[in-house]
Order: C-alpha cells, then sequence, then structure tokens
C-alpha cells in the first residue's frame, strides 16, 4: 500500500497519526510501503470566529503535534507560550475570556485570517500553514485537508430554565472549554453541514486510497461530522480501499474527552460494540469493514462479528508513539488479506 487516509478530529487523531507515520518509516506496518503517503482529511466543525480571528482547534491540532509545535502537556495550542494578548483582551473586558488565546498561537489565526480574507479557501490556507508545519519534516508524503472549506459549526443544547424553551443552544467551544462538557448535551446539532461541500481533493482521495483509518476520534463531533458532509458517508461506502476504525471508547470510558456525553446525546451506547455498531459494517450499510477494540473489551468481539465486521483486541492507549505505532499495524492486519502480523 502506498496511501493511506485518515479522517481525524484533534488530540485523538493527531496522536494516532504520529505513531502512524512512525509505523510507516520504521517499516512495521504490513504491506506499507515506507515511503507510503498519508492524507489527513480533518474535522472542521469545532472551527469558530473570535476576537476577529478564525481559529480552527483541530485542523491546527493536527499541525501542532505533527509539526513538533504542540505543547504536550496541555495537548492543543503551541509549546512555550505566552498570554499576554489575553491578558490584555480580558484587561478590556472583551468576552469570552474563557478561551484560551495564547500568543504564538495567535500569529497562526492572524495568517490564516488575513488569508481568508483575501479570498482563499480554508483548503488553500491550510496548506499554506503546513508549509511551515509539515513540509520541512515530510515533504510530499503528508496532506491536511479540511473536510469543507464552507462554515460548518458543532452547537450543543443543553437545560436553561430561564429561557423559554427550557433549553439553550452553544457554541461546541463554549459547551466544551467554559462548561467543560460537565452538563448533559440535551442535542447536538451541526450547523451548516447539510449544505456543505467536501473540500478540493476529499472524496477523490477517499475513492483512491490503498487504506482509509478512522483513528480513535471523536465519532459524534469529530468523525461523525466528517462523514456528515454529503458525499462523504456515500464515498466511503464506495471505496474499494479496506475501512478499518480504532475504538475511542476503552472499558466504558473515553479515556480523555468527552465522548462519552456526545454518545449519550445521540443514545448510542458507551462501549466499543456500541461505537463499532454505529458505524456499522460496509456490508450492512455502515461504513467500516474492520473496527479494533482494546483488549480489555474482547467479550465484545463476538457481538460485532455477529454484525459482519472484521473485529480483534488488542491494547488501545497511546501512551508513547511505539505503542501507537502496534495499534496502527493491529489495524492494517485486521483488514488487509495477505499483510500477515507486522
Ligand atoms: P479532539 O478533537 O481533541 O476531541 O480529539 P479527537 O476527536 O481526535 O479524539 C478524542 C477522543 O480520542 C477522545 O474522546 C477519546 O475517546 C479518544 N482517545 C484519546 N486518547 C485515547 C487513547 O489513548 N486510546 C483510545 N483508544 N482512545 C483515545
Ligand atoms: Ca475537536
Amino acid at each position: 500500500m502506498r496511501h493511506l487516509t485518515v479522517l481525524s478530529g484533534g488530540m485523538g487523531g493527531a496522536k494516532f497519526l504520529q505513531g502512524l507515520l512512525h509505523g510507516i518509516a520504521a517499516g512495521t506496518l504490513p504491506g506499507v510501503a515506507p515511503d507510503a503517503t498519508v492524507t489527513v482529511i480533518a474535522n472542521t466543525a469545532d472551527d469558530w470566529w473570535i476576537h476577529g480571528l478564525k481559529v480552527c482547534p483541530d485542523l491546527d491540532t493536527v499541525m501542532y503535534t505533527l509539526g513538533d509545535g504542540i505543547d504536550p502537556e496541555r495537548g492543543w495550542g503551541r509549546r512555550a507560550e505566552t498570554w499576554s494578548a489575553k491578558e490584555e483582551l480580558a484587561a478590556y473586558g472583551v468576552e469570552p475570556t474563557w478561551f484560551g488565546l495564547g500568543d504564538r498561537d495567535i500569529a497562526t489565526h492572524l495568517v490564516r485570517t488575513q488569508l481568508l480574507d483575501s479570498g482563499y479557501p480554508l483548503s488553500r490556507v491550510t496548506q499554506a500553514l503546513c508549509q511551515r508545519w509539515l513540509a520541512p519534516t515530510y515533504g510530499e508524503r503528508l496532506t491536511l485537508l479540511p473536510m469543507t472549506d464552507d462554515r460548518v459549526e458543532t452547537h450543543v443544547a443543553i437545560a436553561d430554565p430561564e429561557a423559554p424553551s427550557g433549553r439553550r443552544a452553544v457554541h461546541f467551544q463554549e459547551y466544551w472549554v467554559r462548561l467543560r462538557a460537565e452538563v448533559p448535551a440535551e442535542q447536538v446539532v451541526f450547523v451548516g453541514l447539510d449544505a456543505a461541500t467536501p473540500a478540493p481533493g476529499v472524496l477523490e482521495t477517499i475513492a483512491t486510497t490503498d487504506l482509509l483509518v478512522l483513528p480513535p476520534s471523536n465519532p459524534v463531533v469529530s468523525v461523525g461530522t466528517i462523514l456528515g458532509v454529503p458525499g462523504v458517508r456515500d464515498a466511503v461506502r464506495a471505496t474499494t480501499a479496506r475501512v478499518v476504525g480504532l475504538s475511542p471508547i476503552v472499558g466504558a470510558s473515553h479515556v480523555r474527552g468527552m465522548a462519552e456525553q456526545m454518545l449519550t446525546s445521540i443514545g448510542v451506547e458507551v462501549s466499543a460494540a456500541g461505537v463499532g455498531l454505529n458505524y456499522g459494517a460496509r456490508a450492512n450499510g455502515g461504513v467500516l469493514d474492520g473496527w479494533l477494540i482494546d483488549e480489555r473489551d474482547a467479550d465484545q468481539v463476538s457481538r460485532l462479528e455477529a454484525e459482519g465486521l472484521r473485529c480483534a483486541a488488542v491494547p488501545l492507549m497511546m501512551t508513547d508513539h511505539d505503542a501507537t505505532a502496534a495499534m496502527a499495524a493491529a489495524a492494517v492486519s485486521l483488514v488487509v488479506d495477505g499483510a500477515g502480523p507486522a
């Protein structure tokens, strides 16, 4: 295999990609050439405008992580960050004050916003930003695409006794950052998704790739939104490549993040099997050929196989690059016949 494609959210997707690229370079992915190319199709429904700046959290987390600019403790934003601009904005009393905007990070948002204002689509702008972060290390071997150039925003309905309807919608960032996902998400709404068009290259990549991977990203607000861009789910169902996913739920927990809240809000069981069956087998109208789950959830393998999915249980904690590369190798072996163990 010479070309792999990954549908990614932010932190979970970025960590997986680090391990995947590590495994490709080390030649430990069965059947995958050491110079194989990788295309990342990233979620953009977490994006928003703040203080006049366009912020794309998942694109930036992937870009900074793979470009070695991420703050590893926080998992988002820039390493060695300072916060002067944020403090100054707060001193003016400008809301919102709860969103983290570091000085170094602001430079990225300024470049992006200026290019968008000049008329370039987000996909071209992302390509320009990646010239700094990805091209020096990966050259043509790694491409980062936004799922769409159109504006799509995830909003979350939460209870609000003072609102006439008893509920109110907040932007995904307000739900996640200000409210820390601590109140129930009564409904998740993807504003603009139905009218969005896949960014240039997205459908072509899915159609022509040798393997499509759904990493352990949030199945609702990351992978779910990518699949929700009109045309993408059909392209995944139609591709001649095998499609394999890795469970973001380990032992009924989301490890880190907010997948539990999101799954609950759409009525999906918070388990490896619940997520796998929600994606579904391509043979039964879904998007997956194989679903890799954690060894702790091994008792769910037969349930998944009965629904037409290839399934295996292996360690799925992304503790370091080697562990994550081993996950990627197991995912490849699961769906690629004759690839054998790495
Ligand atoms: P976000 O945009 O930053 O929320 O990142 P993603 O959507 O890409 O991924 C977030 C999800 O990754 C979390 O909800 C977890 O379910 C999952 N996750 C994070 N770390 C791990 C890990 O070590 N193993 C597994 N299996 N899943 C993980
Ligand atoms: Ca995200």
